[in-house]
């Protein structure tokens, strides 16, 4: 059996990056979604175990500390990071893992894993992020000026990424997203077991 393919997916807050992952999600026949750790407060709706993991302080630096993080990064004031054993365990049971992380965390991924695709999300433009994010309603306007200004941060690293797309469309943006993810699992090196079988 093959192993399963590491993507990562970036862009900012109100990209539509959400929306992409859950349609991903939807369509790929063996796919799974890394749950990240966070010291954020859960918003309305959200769920521990399902949307994060969602901690203290102390018990994410425990996480740290104990190197059972394969990436973490402070974001507009909190601490993510992505739990390594599970990311592992379903690469390779053969999954593709999806990571939803922001550009310093994905930084980090890129180096520990090259072979990782890695795909960034840009909103049309500033003024649109802006209008998103005030219609969500789940942020205050210091949270929502704090992730406007992280959005310019992050889009200044697009070019570290292998794909890049822009969400004037929902929709386009989604087809496109698995357009890569097709095309990456038909590379020849994912394809050597099946020419193996047949010679
Ligand atoms: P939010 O608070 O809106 O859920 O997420 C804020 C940012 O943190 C988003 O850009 C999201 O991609 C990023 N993020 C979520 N989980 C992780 C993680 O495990 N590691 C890193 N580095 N960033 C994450």
């Amino acid at each position: 059996m093959n192993k399963g393919k590491l993507f990562v997916i970036s862009g900012p807050s109100g990209s539509g990056k959400s929306t992409v992952i859950c349609r991903l999600l939807k369509e790929l026949d063996k796919a799974y979604f890394s749950i990240s750790a966070t010291t954020r407060e859960p918003r309305e709706g959200e769920r521990d175990g399902v949307d994060y993991h969602f901690m203290k302080k102390e018990e994410f630096e425990k996480l740290v500390e104990a190197d059972q993080l394969l990436e973490y990064a402070q974001f507009v004031g909190n601490y993510y990071g992505t739990p390594a054993a599970p990311v592992d365990e379903k690469l390779n049971a053969g999954y593709d893992v999806i990571l939803d992380i922001e550009t310093q965390g994905a930084e980090q991924i890129l180096s520990k894993r090259p072979d990782a695709v890695s795909v960034f999300i840009f909103p049309p433009s500033f003024a649109v992020l802006e209008q998103r994010l005030r219609m969500r309603g789940t942020d205050s306007e210091d949270k929502i000026i704090g992730r406007l200004a992280q959005a310019r941060v992050e889009c200044k690293k697009a070019e570290m990424y292998n794909y890049i797309i822009i969400n004037d469309r929902i929709e386009t943006a989604c087809n496109e997203v698995m357009a890569i993810i097709t095309a990456e699992k038909c590379r020849t090196a994912e394809r050597l077991h099946h020419l193996k079988e047949e010679n």
